[in-house]
């Protein structure tokens, strides 16, 4: 039950943590789980905590979790998972065939594991596995529909329910909130020379960028093919268009190569905008800033024009 009312793989983590060693009194455990982007499997938690436990290992470095399968160190001569020290069980989380993370078992004093024990083992991971994988799963239908598949940045939707919501807690607050339209100047171009392919990374490179500069709590979205909209909670107005500078600055300075090739020099133009200052709802603030950055186009492009500048 606990594990159902879970939200995130975090939660689970710290349910299964305090419940395991509960379960499997006398042993000693590990829960690892993989981590798709290094090719490591990373170790959880583990219990007794000792310092000298490796934290990580290739996943490619362990039997059990190469094969999706068991290995019962007590039974053969076969090398337990490489997070393991003298090859206890070792039974790896799976979603069908893949396995994805390992819990590990040994008996306290290097006691011999009973078949009970072993078969509460297997069942713990079976369950644990589909608790994990529900969550994953969840999380990626999540991902689906609030991000931009290109980019990873939030998608036109679901800024709109977030300014929304912010709009409503900086009312509450009497707080400001700061709204930057960006245009990349002349996209087609860059499409035109170097295929869309090519226009597709310089489309990451720029998201990428946006992503390292803005605050953790301010909302970066694609707000429709070469456009981007960023949305600042709190400050003033002075330091959104400070900020839309600062952005203007990193992508004309951005450096990139595709395919072996260096892609021209790019610019963008940015209107910002901000609430309460320039409207009382997102859409009226939003239309400001699109019209800001008009004017940033109409005079020039590669400028930042605000609200006040209309
Ligand atoms: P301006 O300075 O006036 O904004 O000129 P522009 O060329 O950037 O604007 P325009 O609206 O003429 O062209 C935008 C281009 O962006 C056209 C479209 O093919 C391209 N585009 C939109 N979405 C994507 C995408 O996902 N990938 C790639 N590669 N191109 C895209
Ligand atoms: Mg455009
Ligand atoms: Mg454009």
């Amino acid at each position: 039950m606990l594990l159902q009312s879970c939200e995130k793989e975090d939660e689970i983590i710290e349910v299964i943590y305090w419940y395991l060693p509960r379960l499997f009194p006398n042993t000693r455990g590990r829960v690892f789980l993989n981590d798709e982007s290094s090719g490591q499997s990373v170790l959880a938690f583990a219990w007794p905590e000792e310092e000298n436990i490796r934290k990580e290992f290739p996943v490619k470095d362990c039997p059990a979790l190469l094969a999706g399968n068991v290995v019962d160190g007590f039974e053969s001569r076969e090398k337990g998972c490489a997070g393991c020290l003298d090859g206890g069980l070792c039974t790896p989380f799976r979603q069908d065939k893949d396995a994805f993370g390992l819990f590990c078992l040994d008996g306290n004093d290097k006691k011999k594991l009973s078949s009970e024990c072993k078969g509460l083992a297997f069942i713990t991971t079976e369950y644990l596995s589909m608790a994990i994988s529900n969550i994953r799963l969840k999380r990626k239908l999540r991902d689906l529909t609030i991000l931009d598949p290109l980019t990873s940045l939030y998608n036109r939707r679901y800024m709109g329910g977030m300014a929304a919501r912010e709009i409503k807690k900086a009312k509450r607050s009497k707080t400001n909130l700061g709204m930057i339209m960006v245009d990349l100047d002349y996209f087609k171009r860059i499409n035109d020379r170097f295929g869309h392919d090519g226009g597709d990374e310089v489309l990451q490179k720029i998201a990428a960028l946006f992503k390292a500069e803005v605050r953790s709590e301010d909302i970066v979205c694609r707000f429709g093919g070469e456009e981007f909209f960023i949305l600042i909670s709190g400050g003033e107005y002075t330091s959104y268009f400070m900020r839309a500078e600062q952005l203007r600055q990193k992508i004309k300075a951005l450096e990139i190569v595709w395919k072996g090739q260096k892609i021209d020099p790019l610019t963008a133009s940015f209107g910002v905008a901000a609430f309460p200052a320039h409207g009382d709802t997102f859409d009226r603030v939003m239309k400001i800033a699109d019209q800001a950055l008009y004017l940033s186009k109409e005079q020039g492009r590669d400028r930042v024009s605000g609200g006040q500048d209309l």
